[in-house]
């Protein structure tokens, strides 16, 4: 290792240190305080110290995880990696013969918002990957494009769907039977079971993967949305007109207020101030690494009032935020073309953000965390979710193995012994997840630090043919 790595770990080992040092003579001082005045003083220099420390040793960190150009290695393997997955999906997706090829045909059939339909085809396309199997989705109306997905979209199976007697017939349980083409609806509450689905990865690529990324699943759906992501000329170019006018630049924070139908129905709502402490902290570590002439947010959302009310509350940021009523998402306009162009827009902006804050309960929010994986060595730390923990629709259980036993303090926690597993079911961001212990069946709480992924590998075909 070099001196600079060797230095940066140092600093983490000493602050590491001085953050207990700290924290235990200030908890002794305040066992022993017993006026008022005196405890508030001691647990505000806490707060403001501990702050301070947190930020010092994050930063020691970035420091020691861009040391040496690794940095620059995780780039050059996300794009290498990302580019044989593509070149894989491309040469699936054109087979020569379409007669001669096992096709799964996926007919999107639920009327659910764009990232959740998008989402569905994603996990059409993961099925046809597992199974060799070209995707096939059908020209129908649809209704965030009137005239059809292929009108936005580059089409799905293109050269197959325009062979005449190729469709096959329906498949009445859902299930890809082996040797036939099979023609699948897709609902909302329709999943194939299988142990494919995210959030494994394909076995092949999991070592290499592993290396350079913190989050495999999520970089490895961002493929597939990134191949989605590829528009007609017309959609592209709607799109570049309205990124235009934005004046985007980096250095960017940027946040997804999820509101209107969401609220109050599949998940809370979150105040502003919420996302802006996440923004805040991060433009004060960008300060110590570099000048800050303007603290800059993309803002996106579904609610047109949250402009205004960020823009008062925060007068010494600049938001950019798309403010074409026409592009909003409001209930009106929200299943027409020019609404699509505006959430398409959305999702890209948001994927380009230097750091960002959403509710991970949002697929819109989910996608950008995706999609911004495919475009940076290692994204998997620079979105912060005010809600759930990053998940795909349908997943198989997400796992978790123990790190360090656990023995509850409170009633609502449970055990941990080492070699235990649990099936995660969320992160409350106070130091402590939620799960179901796997070996006992209990669950409940434990301190989020004592569990870490366990990655699931699935065995998928190796399309060597494209790897040169
Ligand atoms: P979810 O409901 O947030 O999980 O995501 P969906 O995509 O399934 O449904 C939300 C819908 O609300 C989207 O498809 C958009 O039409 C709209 N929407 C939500 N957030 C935004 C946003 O930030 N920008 C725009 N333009 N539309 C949004």
């Amino acid at each position: 290792p070099s001196l600079r790595h060797e230095e940066a770990r140092r600093h983490v080992e000493t602050n590491v240190d001085e953050f207990w040092r700290y924290m235990r003579s200030k908890l002794y001082k305040l066992k022993d305080s017993v006026k008022k005045e005196d405890i508030e003083l001691l647990v505000n220099a806490m707060l403001k110290d501990g702050q301070a420390l947190h930020r010092s040793a994050v930063n020691d960190l970035y420091d020691l995880k861009n040391v040496d150009d690794i940095d620059k290695w995780r780039l050059m393997e996300s794009m290498e990696l990302g580019e044989i997955i593509q070149k894989r999906l491309n040469s699936l997706q054109h087979p020569k013969n379409c007669h001669n090829t096992k096709l799964f045909v996926c007919e999107i059939k639920n009327n659910c918002g764009f990232g959740c339909e998008l989402h569905h085809v994603v996990y059409c396309l993961i099925t046809g990957y597992a199974n060799n199997r070209t995707v096939v989705i059908p020209a129908t109306p649809w209704q965030y494009a009137p005239s059809g997905w292929e009108t936005v979209f580059q089409p799905i199976g293109a050269p197959c769907l325009q062979e005449k007697g190729i469709l096959p017939e329906r498949d009445p349980h859902n299930i890809l039977r082996p040797d036939v083409s099979s023609l699948i609806g897709v609902e909302n509450d329709m999943r194939i079971n299988a142990d494919y689905l995210p959030l494994a990865v394909p076995d092949d690529i999991a070592d290499r993967l592993l290396r350079f990324h913190g989050d495999p699943p999520a970089w490895w759906i961002g493929q597939f949305v990134k191949y989605l992501f590829k528009f007609q000329p017309s959609t592209q170019k709607a799109i570049e007109e309205g990124i235009k006018k934005l004046n985007w630049t980096t250095p960017i924070a940027g946040i997804h207020v999820r509101r209107t139908d969401k609220v109050n129905h599949e998940a809370g709502k979150h105040e502003v101030e919420e996302y802006m402490v996440y923004v805040e902290e991060w433009y004060d570590l960008l300060k110590k690494r570099q000048p800050v002439l303007k603290k800059r947010v993309f803002l996106a959302s579904d609610d047109p009032d949250v402009i205004q009310e960020i823009q008062r509350k925060y007068p010494d940021y600049d938001f950019i935020s798309d403010q074409d009523v026409s592009r909003s998402a409001n209930p009106q306009n929200r299943y027409q073309l020019t609404s699509l162009y505006g959430v398409l827009q959305d999702i890209i902006l948001l994927s380009r953000c230097n750091y960002l804050v959403c509710t991970f309960s949002s697929q819109i929010c989910r996608l950008a965390y995706e999609l911004m994986q495919t475009h940076n060595g290692d994204a998997s730390s620079n979105v912060q979710s005010l809600d759930d923990m990053f998940y795909f629709g349908g997943q198989t259980e997400h796992i978790m193995d123990v790190r360090e036993p656990h023995d509850p303090k409170e009633q609502n926690e449970i055990r941990l012994d080492w070699n235990d597993s649990v099936a995660i079911a969320g992160n409350h961001w106070n130091g402590y997840s939620k799960g179901r212990n796997r070996r006992t069946g209990e669950t409940g709480l434990f301190l989020a630090y004592k569990v870490k992924d366990k990655l699931k590998r699935a065995k998928m075909p190796l399309y060597n043919v494209t790897d040169s």
